[in-house]
């Protein structure tokens, strides 16, 4: 058994893959449901009518969605931001744009894995070389 404390509240649980224990999930969860039926009742309110109408905290909000649970309606919203290129979002971390350009790139890295590590370690050793171990004996065989 994984015995860990909760990250929340501080208190001993087992651990089943999730950083919170299961009081504090449960809370979140009660939370969202609160949220959810407010933005039912009142479609279209803004993240500070929605905290003071539930008593959620804004950060908890906000948080809901980074996750991807909630979603932002208006175009022009300035909480949250892609975290790759700025652009507002509505709902997750990234825009639809880089989430692609994400994709692709995690694709590309594992095709071409070897000599792109091989480039990335041979810059190690340079600046290495040049700051730390120039001159030293053990180095001259590397
Ligand atoms: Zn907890
Ligand atoms: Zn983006």
């Amino acid at each position: 058994m994984d015995i860990r404390n909760c990250s929340r509240c501080g208190k001993i649980y087992v651990y089943d893959g999730f950083n919170i224990c299961i009081n504090c999930r449960r809370e979140d969860e009660e939370d969202f449901q609160k949220v959810k039926m407010y933005l039912e009742e009142n479609p279209g309110a803004n993240i500070m009518e929605v905290s003071e109408g539930t008593k959620v905290d804004s950060k908890k909000i906000i948080n809901f969605l980074k996750e991807g649970r909630l979603e932002i309606t208006d175009e022009t919203n300035i909480i949250l931001s892609c975290e790759r290129c700025g652009r507002s979002i509505r709902t997750g971390r990234f825009c639809n744009a880089c989430v692609v350009e994400l994709e692709k790139e995690l694709k590309t890295a594992i095709k071409d894995s070897d000599p792109k590590e091989q480039n990335y370690r041979a810059k190690e050793r340079i600046r290495i070389i040049d700051r730390k171990y120039k001159g030293k004996k053990e180095y001259k065989n590397y």
